[in-house]
């Protein structure tokens, strides 16, 4: 069977914004190559209104302004193919993973909604059953940088992308863990010498101490992953 490309389409005021970082290096060669497809869409082309609005004053009152639901619920029945994740990229949202971006890479494409102003009306956030997903705990202007950040994500864990192919497989995360710190020559930087084991051509003992490292790193820095992978571990 002849597979598509995964592809995204991204919904946005401000197409002329891609590919931008996502041309370039790994993320561009590869859409370049046709491993992946972009397409982003104004969604401006569909207000309906001599204006062409896209937003209207909050429900209630506040400040800043309300994307519509109508004019998004156009958008995306015109776009979205169905069958592949509709995803609404904000701050109210479930924080991104890699366990997710994992899913998402082995899927035929998504479907992304980049909000501006305070977001989305609510009702069409239902309507059109959004999945959420919020890049971490601070608010963008926009869904646009998110929207990138979770392409470059999968991108580069779809076949043939990345040079390695292992060189997915270690990385912080993926064993519950944080990566292990690099090193490369000089041998001695600013009097800091390479931790001397990296030097040593022992791999069973390269790989003990990284390892430790690892786990050293998560314990330190992130303890609600460390507890998870102490609860996960065989
Ligand atoms: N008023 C909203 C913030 C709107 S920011 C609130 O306080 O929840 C405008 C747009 O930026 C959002 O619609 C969303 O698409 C995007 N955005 C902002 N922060 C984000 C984040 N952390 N993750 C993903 N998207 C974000």
């Amino acid at each position: 069977m002849a597979t598509e490309a995964w592809s995204a389409n991204v919904l946005t005021l401000f197409p002329e914004m891609f590919p931008g970082p996502l041309g370039h290096s790994l993320a561009g060669k590869a859409l370049e190559s046709g491993l992946w497809r972009l397409e982003a869409v104004d969604i401006r082309d569909f207000a309906t209104d001599r204006h062409r609005s896209v937003d209207d004053t909050p429900s209630g009152g506040g400040p800043g302004m309300v994307m519509r639901a109508d004019v998004m619920a156009a958008a995306i029945d015109a776009v979205h193919p169905g069958g592949q994740p509709l995803i609404y990229l904000s701050p109210r949202g479930r924080p991104l993973t890699q366990a997710r971006v994992r899913e998402l890479a082995t899927g035929s494409g998504v479907t992304l909604v980049c909000g501006r102003f305070e977001g989305l009306d609510q009702r069409v956030i239902e309507a059109r059953a959004m999945e959420e997903i919020s890049l971490g705990d601070f608010v963008l202007s926009g869904g646009e940088p998110a929207a990138m950040a979770l392409i470059d994500a999968v991108v580069r864990l779809l076949p043939g992308v990345m040079g390695k192919d292992a060189s997915g497989a270690e990385e912080s995360f993926e064993g519950g863990l944080l990566e292990y710190p690099h090193y490369t020559r000089p041998q001695i930087f600013e009097g800091r010498e390479i931790p001397p084991v990296l030097t040593s051509g022992d791999h069973q003992k390269v790989k003990a101490w990284r390892r430790a490292e690892a786990e050293k790193a998560t314990r330190e820095r992130r303890p609600e992953l460390w507890d998870d992978f102490l609860g996960k571990k065989p």
